[in-house]
């Protein structure tokens, strides 16, 4: 903390608040990638540890040292330097974000960054509960919830703990708090597509979006199997079943989603989103950065090319060469990636890294 508010006199935020809207843009300009992408989010992996061990996501070798794993003070200067750049939208994720002691403190001292107009969550719910009042006074208002079944068993199976009810209680808590709440899906041929029109239906019966993302050739290598894959076409054909399938106002802001209004036979309506990283991907509009939970920045979640700000904030680097290094990930940000080109190929994990420190 201390650090932080040293690095807060040097960079006052009042300054980037007052500067003339062509020092603002010229500011802004750094943020352009050689696609004219601009790039204003971050992704922030907080730990790579987790309360569940979801059969995709966790690698089987070891975790992160903790002297390796990024302080807090070390995320908030981070944070600060690219807010001073122009990015303005922050997504915290893990590993499990809400395991990590401190957090909360951790997210008012976000909440504090001018500039930084909206800070998100992605958790896995389990202990959304007793941490949900904390997380709507620190000002966090969007949760992006992951369920992969509502069938207690087949929860336990896919995460490894019996924790479905306390989950759900959290989801409802969640909803009656007022956040907004969306649901991901990760959509696995023989594992929960029986479950999918359950989920449409949620979303029809809730104010909860419900989005399914197709399974990703990432993380733990002995769980990837290409004849689990759904495409998010197929995807969409299985709920279209259930009634029309319009595309939703304003779905070109909600990400990488494609966002649609399920209208029911019964006229109930609903928020359904596919999230298809695989087979429709969205690199030409993508705007993300990613920062691992051992401080490596990365342009893309699908390529290994990563840059070590820690390294860089560990042996003392001032604030100017740490956004110097920021712009240059934002310049080599690659086009996109080619792993659709090879559907057919898909049969290996594709990223070297892991899911639970990047965060997905
Ligand atoms: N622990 C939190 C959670 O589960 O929501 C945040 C981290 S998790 C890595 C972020 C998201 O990545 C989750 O929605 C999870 O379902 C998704 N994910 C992890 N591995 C995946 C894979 N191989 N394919 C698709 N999605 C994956
Ligand atoms: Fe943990 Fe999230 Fe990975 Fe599941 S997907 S093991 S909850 S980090």
């Amino acid at each position: 903390m201390i650090l932080f508010e040293k690095k807060v006199n040097v960079h006052p935020y009042q300054e980037f608040f007052v500067m003339d809207s062509s020092k603002e843009n010229r500011k802004k300009e750094q943020l352009v990638d050689q696609y004219s992408r601009t790039i204003s989010y971050l992704r922030l992996s907080i730990t790579d540890r987790c309360n569940l061990r979801c059969l995709y996501c966790m690698p089987s070798s070891s975790l992160v040292k903790c002297a390796d794993l990024l302080s807090y003070e070390e995320m908030l200067r981070i944070v600060g330097l690219a807010v001073d750049m122009g990015m303005n939208k922050l997504r915290l994720t893990g590993g499990e974000p809400l395991v990590r002691k401190g957090v909360m403190d951790f997210i008012r001292n976000l909440a504090k960054i001018k500039g930084l107009e909206d800070i998100r969550l992605t958790t896995n719910g389990v202990l959304l509960h007793e941490k949900a009042v904390d997380l709507y006074s620190a000002g966090i208002r969007n949760l992006n919830i992951s369920l992969d079944s509502m069938k207690r068993e087949r929860f336990a199976e896919i995460t490894g703990s019996d924790l479905f009810d306390q989950v759900w209680q959290g989801i409802q808590t969640a909803c009656e708090l007022g956040f907004n709440v969306k649901l991901n899906v990760v959509a696995m041929k023989g594992i929960n597509d029986d479950e999918f029109a359950d989920f449409a239906k949620l979303a029809t019966q809730r104010s909860i979006q419900v989005r399914f993302i197709e399974f990703m050739p990432i993380g733990n290598k002995d769980s990837w199997d290409k004849t689990r894959f759904i495409a998010a076409s197929e995807l969409k054909e299985m709920i279209s079943t259930l009634g029309t399938m319009e595309p939703s106002p304003g779905s070109r802001l909600e990400g990488p989603a494609r966002v649609y209004r399920l209208t029911t036979s019964n006229g109930q309506t609903g928020r359904i989103g596919f999230i298809s990283p695989i087979s429709h991907h969205f690199c030409d509009k993508c705007n993300r950065l990613r920062l691992t939970s051992e401080g490596r920045l990365r342009a893309c979640l699908l390529h290994n090319h990563e840059t070590d700000l820690k390294a860089l904030l560990r042996q003392g680097s001032t604030d100017s060469e740490i956004q110097k290094a920021i712009q240059q990930t934002i310049l080599n940000k690659p086009k996109g990636h080619t792993l659709q080109d090879d559907l057919a190929g898909l049969d290996q994990v594709n990223c070297q890294g892991q899911m639970s420190r990047i965060g997905g």
